[in-house]
């Protein structure tokens, strides 16, 4: 890319009044950090967002020399809430193995600002910060003076992950669209092509089209494509945005689609953008959530073994706890300073739960009607929990792994697309039944090995298990194209399968909605396609599986899904024959 460009990504806007915003700071803020100490040769006074600390958008950060320059004063806004601070993030890549100079020894005087969605406001220019969809934590932002308005989108993909447009959109793809609304530049991600994006749906990029419908829909006026594939040439970048003209020119839109390239400048100095207001601007008064935050969770838990692994999991996402181990300290906690998060025991003799969460509901203050609760508890009440107002019920027992899967879904007030499977109604026989196959933890065999194999022949597939789903895990008697022979039963798609004694099909986990936030799909091994076939023990309980795995999604027709039943009907008959079992 030699006229668009090779940086990762770095824009400024400036207001007329002279407000300085730099948004994220990838590769290009080294040749803007040289240009504008040129200009102004001396300290400079500017702001940085940061829309996520993806490496791409933070990299030349340590690299942009007017923060070296002693008297000169930075603001710099993120998000947080989730990870580390921000501060803590952009200090990480400067230690001394990677970086010769500390954040601290920087000359510059430095602010942090950490960020949920929201409004705020700097000098003239009226800030919405609003989450995007992206694996890590992400705000794009949205920055108006006077009647004008430019939104930087970028990394962003669709909710629906459906292509074809046509009809109405996903309702979070309509927040989007409703956010786009109407700006006079959006700079939005569109890293893909429709075509391309089949193949990395949850990368967390955005299809060309899907911009543009999602523009064209919000009635923008000019939409900057940004974040291009690094491997695309020039040419490329060109076919692509002609195609969507001319798409847009058959749909009669006024819109205009362009590729940012390096060094672009685009001038909003419409009378509309003339500025009308003072610095501490009628902005304030419509300002309805403040976007500068500081997250914490109230653990209102008096259960040890509960509270401890839900502050670990806190800590873990780096998010401040409070303490209360009893009603009346809990409630009076939420009260004096409303937490980002409440967790509670639904205990009798603990903390009373529920009576709490009706409590802060009936409350006033809107931050305690509106804030996510979570009840801890053995067993789910399900209408009572309703009456009171609980957001999410946390089961026991629970991981510190889904614990932080529960309080990141909490706080982003998305749902969590990941379902532990319930326990089996002859949980107790089944496990005994396990116990007397006296296969656990025993070595490879050749008997197991062979249908594997076949399996994964058979279906083109990378990973093929004959898995056994014990207490607290599941265990692969013999495993084709996976590192580990073990992994936690929360994360089992074969406890679910289990459940029931027919196959368990999953065609794409994406679009599951007990699968899609699952770590073995967010993460590694990346499943994207199961197929499990129940493993019945001597006509009586559900021991296992023989299951498949793919890294794509996939669609079997019936007479191969007969050939894996098939296989499991292998595996079933030799551990029904098992010599160990003394039952030929
Ligand atoms: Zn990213
Ligand atoms: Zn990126």
């Amino acid at each position: 890319m030699e006229r668009y460009g090779g940086n990762t990504s770095c824009v400024q806007v400036i207001s007329s009044n002279g407000t300085l915003v730099v948004i994220d700071c990838g590769t290009g803020a080294h040749d803007l950090g040289r240009t504008l100490l040129a200009e102004a040769k001396g300290p400079l006074k500017g702001n940085i967002l940061i829309s996520h600390t993806h490496w791409d958008h933070i990299q030349g950060f340590p690299f942009f020399t007017p923060l070296f320059v002693p008297g000169g004063n930075w603001d710099i806004y993120g998000p947080s809430g989730l990870g580390r601070s921000l501060r803590d993030t952009l200090s990480g890549q400067m230690e001394h193995t990677y970086f010769p100079v500390t954040l601290d020894q920087m000359g510059a005087n430095i602010f942090f600002h950490d960020l949920v969605e929201g409004h705020f406001e700097i000098d003239d220019i009226h800030i919405t910060a609003r989450y995007l969809n992206h694996p890590t934590l992400t705000l794009g932002y949205k920055l108006e003076v006077g009647g004008a308005s430019v939104i930087y989108a970028c990394d962003h993909e669709p909710h629906s992950r459906q292509l074809g447009q046509d009809g109405p959109l996903h309702e979070l793809d309509q927040l989007h669209c409703d956010f786009l609304s109407g700006a006079d530049l959006v700079i939005h991600d569109a890293h893909f092509t429709d075509k391309e994006y089949v193949a990395h749906k949850g990368w967390g990029h955005s299809p060309v089209e899907y911009v543009c419908e999602l523009g064209y829909r919000a009635g923008v006026k000019q939409l900057a494509f940004t974040h291009h594939d690094p491997l695309r040439t020039d040419q490329a970048i060109d076919q692509i945005v002609e195609a969507a003209r001319s798409d847009l020119k058959a749909k009669a839109s006024p819109m205009h689609v362009f590729a940012a390239a390096e060094g672009m400048a685009i001038d909003l100095n419409s009378p509309a953008f003339t500025i009308t207001e003072s610095h501490d601007g009628s902005h304030s008064a419509t300002r309805t959530s403040p976007a500068l935050y500081d997250p914490s969770v109230l653990i209102g838990i008096s259960e040890p073994k509960w509270s401890q692994v839900l502050a670990e999991a806190a800590r873990a996402e780096g998010i401040r706890t409070v303490h209360a181990t009893n009603t009346a300290s809990a409630l009076q906690s939420a009260k004096s300073t409303p937490p980002g998060l409440i967790l509670l025991e639904d205990q009798p003799k603990g903390i009373d739960g529920l009576a709490i969460c009706r409590d802060l509901r009936s409350s006033r203050d809107p931050r305690l009607v509106d804030v996510p609760i979570v009840m801890v508890s053995d067993r789910e009440k399900i209408s009572e929990g309703i009456d009171a107002g609980v957001t999410r019920w946390l089961i026991s027992p629970f991981s510190t792994q889904y614990a932080k899967a529960v309080i990141h879904a909490c706080l982003l007030r998305s749902n969590l697309r990941w379902k532990r499977a319930a326990l089996p109604p002859d949980e107790k026989e089944r496990l005994s039944a396990l116990g007397k196959l006296s296969l656990l933890d025993t070595a490879p065999e050749e008997r197991f090995d062979r249908i594997t194999r076949l399996a994964v022949a058979i279906g083109d597939v990378p990973i093929a298990s004959v898995t056994l789903v014990d207490q607290n895990r599941q265990w692969f008697k013999s495993c084709v194209g996976l590192g580990n022979s073990e992994n936690s039963r929360e994360l089992s798609f074969c406890a679910h399968a289990i459940l029931g004694r027919s196959p368990l099909i999953v065609p794409d986990t994406l679009r599951d909605d007990r699968f899609a936030d699952n770590p073995l799909v967010t993460g590694d091994p990346r499943i994207r396609f199961y197929a499990g076939f129940p493993i019945v023990y001597n006509g009586g309980s559900c021991v296992g599986t023989l299951c498949l795995i793919d890294t794509r999604p996939r669609h079997f027709p019936a007479s191969i899904l007969q050939r894996f039943e098939d296989l499991a009907s292998l595996v079933q008959q030799e551990l029904n024959v098992s010599p160990k079992n003394g039952n030929p």
